[in-house]
C-alpha cells in the first residue's frame, strides 16, 4: 500500500538516498529541509516524480501534514558545520524533534529518529552496544551534537511512554557515500576530493584513533527494516559497519584506489575527537531479520570516488 513519508533533511546526504528509495518503492515522500548542509542537487532528478514534494521548512518551527510515517534526519552531521552556530544545532535536535514528535503524534505517525553513535562520545567500551551509555563532555565543542541527540532520544522515549507515539531510534555510525557536499568537512569527503585535486592529505592527530564506516546503501536498508519493527518496538538500534580503520589506513585506501601522489600531512587533533569506534550490531541482527552491513570499504570508497570523480 501506498504511504505518505516525511523525510526531514531530505535534501542531505542520506536523506536524498532515502527519498530515492521510498519513491522507488512507491510511497509519495514530502521532503522538509531548509537546505542549510543540504543541497537541491541531491533531489533534483526526484522532482520529475509527481509522488515528491519538497518543502523549505525549518524544523524548529512546527510543520503540519498527514503523513503515515516521519523520519527526522534533520541535523547538520559533520562537525565543522554542527559547530558553525552551536546554538542552533541543539535546537534543531531539541525543539526540532519536539515539533517532529508533536506532528507524529497529532497525526499518529511512525517516527524514526536519527541518532548517532557520537551518544557513546569517547567510549571507554570497546565495540559499543546499545546498553553502554556513554561517556560525553558536556560543556566541549562536541556537546551541541551529542548531547542534541542524546535528548531528542530522552524525547522519543517519552513520546512513547507519555502518549503512545510509535518511536523508532536508530545510532548511526560513520557513513559515507555519493551526495555527501564536498565541502562536508568529514573524513571519507575530505580524503577523496584531496586525493582527486592533487592536494595535501589531511591527518588530524597521528592517523591511529579509528572509525567504522558504512556504505550509505546499508544504513539505509537498516533504516527501512527499523521502520517496520512491530509497533511498540522502542530499542535503540546500532547500525554501522563492524570493520574497524584508523586514519592512516583509510587514506592509504583512497590513495591506493584513486591512484593519486597526494601527500600525507598531519594537522593538530580537535578536541575530545573520539578515539576509537565500533558497533557491536547484535541487536540489528536479532531484531532487524538479520541485517548486516554488505558493502566494504573499498568497493564503497570505488562507488563513492566515481561520484566524486564526475562532480568536482
Ligand atoms: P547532512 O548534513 O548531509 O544532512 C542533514 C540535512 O538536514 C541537510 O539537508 C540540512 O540542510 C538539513 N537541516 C539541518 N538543520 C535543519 C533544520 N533546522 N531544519 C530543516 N532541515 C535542516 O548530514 P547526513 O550525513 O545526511 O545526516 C543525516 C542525519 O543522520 C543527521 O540527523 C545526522 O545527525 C545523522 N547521522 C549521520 C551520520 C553520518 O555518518 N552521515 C552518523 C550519525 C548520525
Ligand atoms: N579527520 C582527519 N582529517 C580530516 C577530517 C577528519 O583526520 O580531514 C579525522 C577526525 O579527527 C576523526 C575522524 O577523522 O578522528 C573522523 O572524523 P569525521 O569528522 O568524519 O567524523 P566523527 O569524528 O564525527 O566520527
Amino acid at each position: 500500500m501506498k504511504k505518505r513519508i516525511l523525510i526531514t533533511g531530505g535534501a542531505g546526504f542520506i536523506g536524498s538516498h532515502l527519498c530515492k528509495r521510498m519513491l522507488d518503492e512507491g510511497n509519495e515522500v514530502i521532503c522538509l529541509d531548509n537546505y542549510f548542509t543540504g543541497s537541491k542537487k541531491n533531489i533534483v532528478t526526484l522532482m520529475e516524480n509527481p509522488y515528491f514534494e519538497m518543502v523549505r521548512h525549518d524544523i524548529t518551527e512546527s510543520y503540519y501534514a498527514e503523513v503515515d510515517e516521519i523520519y527526522n534526519l534533520a541535523c547538520p552531521a559533520s562537525p565543522v558545520h554542527y559547530q558553525y552556530n552551536p546554538i542552533k544545532t541543539m535546537k534543531t535536535s531539541v525543539m526540532g524533534t519536539i515539533n517532529t514528535l508533536g506532528l507524529a503524534k497529532r497525526v499518529n505517525a511512525k517516527i524514526l529518529q536519527a541518532s548517532t553513535s557520537e551518544v557513546y562520545g569517547d567510549p571507554d567500551v570497546h565495540p559499543q552496544p546499545e546498553t553502554y551509555w556513554g561517556n560525553v563532555n558536556t560543556i566541549g565543542p562536541r556537546s551541541c551534537y551529542d548531547e542534541g541527540k542524546r535528548c531528542a532520544e530522552t524525547l522519543c522515549m517519552d513520546y512513547h511512554l507519555q502518549n503512545g507515539v510509535d518511536v523508532k531510534i536508530i545510532r548511526i555510525f560513520n557513513t559515507y557515500g555519493p551526495n555527501m557536499n564536498p565541502e562536508d568537512g568529514r573524513v571519507v569527503s575530505n580524503f577523496i576530493v584531496q586525493a582527486l585535486k592533487g592536494e595535501d592529505i589531511t591527518i588530524f592527530g597521528d592517523g591511529t584513533q579509528t572509525r567504522s564506516f558504512q556504505y550509505v546503501d546499508d544504513l539505509v536498508e537498516g533504516m527501512v527494516r527499523l521502520m517496520g519493527t512491530p509497533n511498540g518496538f522502542w530499542k535503540p538500534v546500532n547500525i554501522g559497519n563492524q570493520n574497524e580503520f584508523t586514519m592512516l589506513e583509510l587514506a592509504e585506501n583512497v590513495l591506493n584506489i584513486t591512484g593519486s601522489k597526494s601527500k600525507l600531512v598531519f594537522k593538530d587533533l580537535p578536541k575530545d575527537d573520539p578515539k576509537q569506534r565500533q558497533p557491536d550490531i547484535s541487536r540489528a541482527d536479532k531484531y532487524l531479520n538479520g541485517w548486516k552491513p554488505k558493502i566494504q570499504l573499498e568497493e564503497g570508497l570505488k562507488k563513492t570516488i566515481a561520484y566524486f570523480d564526475s562532480v568536482l
